[in-house]
């Protein structure tokens, strides 16, 4: 969805960055996402990348904010951040995840 209006950042608003760590067992062990929110509201939080939808095979998340993963920080995340590169939107059944 390109033109949806969280994943494009309106213009003046910055975006601010989250740390999601998934509330799935055995997450702790595994890399953190980021979310961002580009509206300033937390119910707008998007993954920078498809696998912070770690629940409903992609099309849904749960997460502990402001906690990381024993594995740190996901790469593409960080990566994407850097280039300034949009929140990802939900593609349901992109990818299988074990909780619903
Ligand atoms: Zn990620």
């Amino acid at each position: 969805m390109k033109n949806d209006p969280i994943s494009a950042p309106p213009v003046g608003i910055e975006p601010r960055y989250v740390i999601g760590m998934g509330r799935n067992d055995g997450e702790e062990k595994q890399c953190s996402h980021l979310y961002v929110t580009t509206t300033g509201s937390d119910r707008d939080l998007l993954p920078m990348c498809r696998k912070g939808w770690n629940r409903s095979d992609g099309e849904s998340f749960s997460i502990f904010r402001g906690h990381t993963g024993s594995r740190g920080i996901c790469k593409t995340c960080q990566k994407r951040r850097e280039q300034g590169l949009p929140g990802v939107d939900a593609v349901p059944g992109s990818h299988k995840t074990r909780w619903i």
